[in-house]
């Protein structure tokens, strides 16, 4: 929606908002949020709400610390659960320094910049479709969560008596309460494991999309005594959480990936293949956290090689056998740690590098890749995606590419905030250790 200060400030009153959430995502992907009351309103829509952003992961040094909020007013939303003290509303922020000038260090500036760049390129919209999948785990006497999954349900399953499948509900009513356009909600392939996808809409407004996804399932999760986590890999031995990213480029109504014969169009191919070039170096934007890597392993429906194929689900990417509007590319790697807008931002900069550049597609992959043997994959080119947070940030820092996807200030908080992570798991020693070398050596 298109909303004016004016409609704003009538809304406020009209509909008794008390509290205004003032929200905006930090480098690690973790919604950070302003509360003000509403007697700040002039204030907010002035974009004169400041914050001390030495405080905030990635963002900016001491002697510079004072930050701006400027509110995105299309993102007015009254949340649907209120709170005891009146209803709550939120903005959107963008981050801007106290010079007026937008902060580059801000992941959904950032993303506009990246946008504005596909649009110098005559491309209108780049279309998203999210499918973020999640664990609901049982919580304890004091709330805090337990490996315990509450059903032993699975992908697809009816069982009447299932805690997860009333959650799941509850879930979906609240996000089509809030403007989400659900197109499905099931049970997933691991037990206690679920997902929903919602309707692709434009880059800036998915990432905002997906970060209230998040909120909006660990909020009814709790509420149902559930906690629900997005950490890709919380169970080894059964399928992690991915969040495939389906994409799209459009001219007005015109889907540019859509060609005649409900084939994939020149520009989609090439797309696809800037894609896969910066595909190992995207990998430490889309999988940043240790555990990622847990999930990209073989066995578990997740990629571990860079390839396509519209026929089987081994690959990195995969395309749908959809026509006109639906048809689609769609990345599989990405999983729901990844920031929402630095990912974005990074798949649709490599896409527009391939596009710039015209680089030929490299042939589709039509075996299971897991069945190839290593000198058959070697045969056809196809390298595999880096194996750990350590190697994918080695290929980030290969890749100049995509550091100027993130910008210079994002990459440098990144490597800073990864490599210190890195260094701290790599000097963890862990059960699995004792238990094997122990009784050993
Ligand atoms: P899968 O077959 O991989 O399980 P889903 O049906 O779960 O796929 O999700 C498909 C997603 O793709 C939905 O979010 C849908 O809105 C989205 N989608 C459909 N058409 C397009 C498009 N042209 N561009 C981007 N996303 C799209
Ligand atoms: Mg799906
Ligand atoms: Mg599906
Ligand atoms: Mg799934
Ligand atoms: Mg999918």
């Amino acid at each position: 929606h298109k909303y004016s200060a004016e409609d704003i400030k009538k809304l406020v009153v009209d509909e008794n908002v008390e509290f205004l959430c003032l929200m905006f995502t930090d480098i690690n992907g973790i919604i950070k949020n302003v509360e003000v009351p509403v007697s700040q309103i002039d204030k907010v829509l002035a974009n004169k709400i400041t914050f001390d952003g030495s405080s905030i992961d990635g963002f900016t040094r001491i002697e510079e610390s004072d930050m701006l909020l400027h509110p995105d007013l299309s993102t007015w939303l009254i949340f649907p659960w209120g709170s005891e003290h009146g209803k709550v509303a939120r903005l959107i922020c963008d981050i801007y320094t106290t010079d007026g000038e937008p902060f580059a260090g801000d992941p959904r500036v950032n993303l506009q910049r990246i946008i504005k760049k596909m649009k110098g390129m005559g491309y209108t919209n780049f279309n998203i479709g999210p499918e973020p999948e999640f664990f609901l785990f049982n919580t304890d006497e004091k709330g805090n969560p337990t490996l315990h999954l509450n059903d032993d349900g699975s992908y697809f399953d009816f069982s009447p008596v299932d805690l997860g499948e009333n959650c799941r509900r509850d879930i979906v009513l609240e996000l089509e309460k809030m403007g989400f356009e659900v197109e499905a909600s099931h049970h997933e392939v691991a037990p206690g494991q679920q997902e929903i996808d919602f309707k692709y809409e434009d880059a800036l407004s998915a990432a905002d999309s997906i970060q209230m996804f998040k909120l909006v399932v660990k909020t009814i999760a709790k509420q149902h005594g559930l906690y629900a986590t997005f950490m890709p890999k919380p169970l080894q031995g059964i399928n992690g959480s991915g969040m495939h990213i389906n994409m799209s480029l459009f001219n007005g109504d015109t889907n540019i990936f859509d060609d005649k014969d409900d084939k994939l169009s020149p520009v989609a191919k090439q797309f696809m293949s800037g894609i896969l070039k910066h595909a190992r170096a995207l990998t430490a934007v889309n999988n940043p956290t240790i555990n990622s890597y847990k999930r990209l392993v073989p066995g578990f429906e997740a990629p571990t090689y860079i390839a396509w194929s519209g026929k089987n689900r081994s690959p990195l990417i995969r395309v749908p056998a959809a026509k006109g509007k639906s048809k689609r590319v769609e990345m599989r790697s990405v999983d729901p740690t990844t920031n929402p807008y630095l990912a974005i931002a990074a798949i649709l900069d490599a896409g527009l590098d391939g596009v710039k550049n015209g680089y030929e597609l490299a042939p589709e992959v039509k075996e299971n890749i897991y069945e190839m043997t290593e000198e058959e994959r070697a045969e056809e080119g196809i390298v595999d995606l880096p194996s750990t947070l350590h190697n994918s940030l080695k290929a980030l820092r290969k890749d100049e590419y995509v550091q100027n996807s993130l910008g210079k200030g994002l990459t440098n908080s990144f490597f800073a905030a990864k490599n210190a992570e890195w260094a701290q798991y790599q000097q963890t020693v862990s059960q699995w250790e004792r238990d094997t070398y122990m009784p050993l050596y």
